[in-house]
């Protein structure tokens, strides 16, 4: 019997990519808009990157009607970039992660998703090169959504097409790095599991009340303890 969905966010909680991801994103702005707005130094963390792309160009005073003429063909280009750019050494997974997944796929009663900010073809670039994106057969990314806390549902949605089990909100487990990650759980009342490995520290991510927080995930039985239990 399934008793878990377990969604995980990937920047900062499965991996990190070097700069050469926040690099094509500014090619790509560059490419179709002529401008990178404020992109190089922006905030990306735990952000759906729709919402990145309209804040960036906003900040260099384009407005919503001429960010969503080109929309779709910044969203290609991009990802379109990241495919043929990205290798492997700028890919690094975070601590446990592989021993984790490994451990949570062989549990019966537990499904796997993904809960990203990414656009799927961008999220899938990241994960293929480290040989992850077999664990996660279905996700909810920013193409489904442009607001995060709208994700869960939506994940919840595709965990039962795929298996015919309806999660109930307690029975959802959200694991990501940011605020933005706990949050979007506290929208369904889903279960939280914070990871300090991106760029909030375990303080910070302390002060946005997850219901169980990790320095990183090099103990593949504590977690797994802790998504069971929790
Ligand atoms: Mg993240």
């Amino acid at each position: 019997m399934l008793k878990k969905l377990v969604l995980f966010d990937i920047d900062g909680t499965l991996l990190l990519t070097s700069n050469i991801n926040r690099q094509t994103l500014i090619d790509a702005l560059v490419a179709v808009y002529g401008t990178e707005g404020s992109a190089r130094s922006h905030s990306f963390a735990g952000k759906m990157d729709s919402v990145i792309i309209y804040e960036v160009l906003k900040q260099a005073g384009l407005n919503d009607d001429h960010i969503t003429e080109k929309f779709t063909t910044v969203k290609q280009t991009y990802i379109d970039l990241l495919r043929t750019q990205l290798r492997p050494e700028d890919v690094m997974l975070m601590k446990g992660i592989p021993e984790l997944l490994l451990a949570l796929s062989e549990k019966k009663d537990v499904v796997l998703g993904l809960l990203t900010g990414n656009f799927e073809g961008s999220g899938r670039n990241k994960l293929e090169l480290p040989a992850l994106n077999h664990f996660f057969p279905f996700g909810a990314f920013a193409d489904d959504a442009y607001h995060r806390n709208e994700l869960p549902a939506i994940a919840i949605q595709r965990a039962y097409a795929m298996t015919g089990k309806k999660f109930k909100a307690e029975e959802v487990v959200i694991i990501g790095d940011t605020e933005h990650d706990i949050n979007c759980a506290r929208a369904i009342q889903a279960r939280c599991i914070a990871v300090a490995t991106g760029t909030y520290s375990v303080e910070q991510l302390s002060a946005h009340c997850p219901d169980a927080l990790f320095g990183d995930f090099s103990d593949t039985e504590q977690v797994i303890d802790c998504i069971e239990n929790i």
